[in-house]
């Protein structure tokens, strides 16, 4: 079966036709910012037709929200102009195969499950800790997205209740607290700014304050993988994202997680794939739904 996949950022949008797990003729463009609504349906209809012929389903994986076929967000300023965007009416204009949406953390977890052990391992989850924090969420060897979309929002779940202002409007989420948002936040507020690329170069030499808003990072990651653990019956962890495959903060989070009674440990590794985990998982999803 020949998926077409897109991955629809907030600053590209990938295209790549996936054929068993393999990416060829790969395109890339920049996610149109101006009159973004007009230019996202253009981009969409150039796409589907330099792709014609060429596939038996269409695969999505996009930022935000995928409720019933329409993008949102849970802070839809995230999305410029594109909250509310039709995305699945935008690309049935041009084909009448099967479509299918997710959001793009839902569509990694998806590349990142393909190669486990299914039968060792059904409860899985894929938390990245980049700008933000997201996750993607396999229990019973099934993706979870819900009525709604939303799950795998697990950045917005507690980590403190007398913490910093999240941008979803609560107070004290993971990501208001572990993001490289968060941590840019701190850093800027240092004698000497920072950016989040060099506290993390600081935290390798050790120093001080540096260490500690790294450590508070990766203790905020440690307990949402508890909670995950002891909620879901979860077997196996992966980290990704920018700051969660940053050199020495699996580890951090590795040793917080030991720390912790048996119960709430699982098994914890690195993401594999990167760039294309969207377009992968997203096409790996699709293929399942119709075997299934
Ligand atoms: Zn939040």
């Amino acid at each position: 079966m020949r998926c077409l996949a897109l991955d629809i950022g907030g600053t590209k949008i990938a295209a790549a036709i996936i054929e068993n797990g393999k990416v060829s003729n790969r395109q890339q463009i920049s996610t149109p910012q101006e009159d973004p609504v007009t230019a996202l349906h253009q981009a969409i209809a150039q796409i589907m037709q330099s792709y014609a012929g060429q596939f038996d389903t269409v695969a999505v994986a996009s930022t935000g929200i995928i409720n019933n076929g329409i993008l949102t967000a849970l802070n839809p300023k995230n999305l410029g102009g594109l909250a509310d965007f039709p995305l699945q009416e935008s690309i049935a204009r041009h084909t009448d195969k099967p479509i299918g949406l997710l959001n793009d953390v839902q569509a990694a977890v998806c590349a990142e499950y393909q190669d486990q052990d299914k039968s060792a391992v059904q409860n899985f989850v894929f938390i990245t800790v980049s700008t933000g924090v997201g996750g993607g969420i396999i229990l019973d060897g099934k993706l979870s997205t819900g009525p709604n979309g939303i799950v795998g929002h697990i950045g917005h779940t507690l980590a403190d209740p007398n913490g910093p202002l999240c941008g979803c409007g609560r107070q004290g989420c993971v990501e208001a607290i572990a993001a490289g948002r968060a941590i840019e936040r701190e850093a800027s507020r240092w004698e000497k700014p920072c950016s989040p690329k060099e506290v993390f170069e600081l935290f390798r030499k050790n120093d001080e304050k540096a260490t500690a808003l790294i450590h508070s990072s990766a203790k905020a990651i440690a307990n949402l993988i508890a909670d995950m653990v002891i909620g879901f019956d979860v077997q196996k962890v992966v980290l990704g994202g920018s700051v969660g495959l940053a050199e020495g903060y699996l580890p951090l989070v590795q040793q917080y997680l030991n720390d912790m009674p048996k119960f709430y440990q699982c098994k914890l590794e690195p993401a594999k794939y990167g760039a294309d985990a969207g377009l992968i998982g997203a096409a790996y999803w699709m293929q399942m739904q119709h075997n299934s």
